[in-house]
């Protein structure tokens, strides 16, 4: 497999979910080798980031990254897109300090990303395959890796919410599956939660347009759920774009309990500590196949979600 970036720039704005403000979004092409790049415009000027493990500073309501004091938050949703479309390498300019929320899920990244076109570059793609078991393990929740050819993920929930309950998806993550059965899960909250946020000035840009927000029993948003299961779809979607935070797309069998955001930075912090003893960086096979996803349908139920 080759190398990828975007074919042309996309210009797009969104509601900030910290801020509740409106964030300009310009994503544009980059040369082999980039990997994801955000630059971030702060008062002195353009700072650029790029995501590693050790740059994730904060993962209480979204994972932000910070280097050399700026920072962007609510990566993981882009990330996920990017790396679920395996789009390796593209700048990501932002005025506001985080990603957009847009309906909370990455649908809409899909959409604008899609609409752009995926161009195949020469240089052959770079993975980071997990080669032997390695797991980390927190009060009854756990991330454990083994060797596999691809990306599939096990992963499990379990909330003591009537409306939510114990789901487990088994999903082997190609740019297909990722559009068709992850990229429109949204994220959810508690009704408790988000009162709570709000009078602390936290979660501004959050409402019932970019979340699945639940009271003590049901689920709030008139139009219900996109799934059945979406709670683990999202949970799924959250998983792969903070595993992208590595900087090369990662392949292996995840089987995963009730991870979140802090689970899954630490688990990349121990991969990222030992990354001889379980990682190996292979340069993919070239194949003068076309880039598997422009043939994709984007799915009939994604068309409508771009802002
Ligand atoms: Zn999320």
């Amino acid at each position: 497999m080759y190398q990828t970036t975007i074919n042309k720039k996309i210009d797009c704005s969104g509601i900030g979910l910290h801020s509740g403000k409106l964030i300009d979004l310009k994503l544009m092409p980059a040369d082999e080798d980039t990997g994801v790049v955000f630059r971030v415009h702060r008062p002195d000027g353009i700072r650029q980031i790029k995501p590693n493990p050790y740059a994730v500073s904060a993962t209480g309501l979204a994972t932000t990254l910070s280097v050399d004091g700026a920072s962007v938050s609510t990566v993981e949703h882009l990330l996920a897109a990017l790396r679920g479309l395996e789009i390796d390498n593209i700048i990501i300019e932002i005025r506001g300090g985080e990603v957009p929320i847009m309906d909370g899920s990455a649908a809409s990244f899909v959409l604008l990303l899609k609409s752009a076109g995926i161009r195949r570059q020469k240089s052959p793609r770079k993975v980071a395959k997990i080669i032997r078991p390695v797991s980390i393990e927190q009060e009854g929740k756990w991330i454990k890796a083994a060797p596999y050819n691809g990306l599939r993920i096990n992963y499990t929930i379990d909330f003591t919410h009537p409306a939510i309950g114990v789901q487990n998806m088994d999903i082997e993550v190609t740019p297909q599956s990722f559009m068709n059965r992850l990229a429109k899960a949204r994220t959810f909250g508690f009704l408790k939660e988000v009162e709570y946020l709000n009078k602390s000035g936290l979660a501004l840009g959050g409402s019932l347009d970019n979340a699945v927000v639940l009271d003590d029993y049901s689920v709030l948003n008139q139009d219900g759920l996109r799934f059945p299961d979406e709670f683990v779809r999202h949970k799924i979607l959250d998983f792969i774009g903070d595993m992208a935070v590595l900087g090369l797309p990662l392949e292996g069998y995840f089987d995963v309990r009730c991870s979140g955001h802090g689970l899954n930075n630490a688990f990349l912090r121990r991969l990222e500590e030992n990354r001889e003893l379980y990682m190996d960086v292979v340069t993919a096979r070239l194949s003068e196949a076309p880039y598997p996803s422009d043939s994709l349908e984007i799915a009939p139920e994604l068309i409508g979600q771009a802002v």
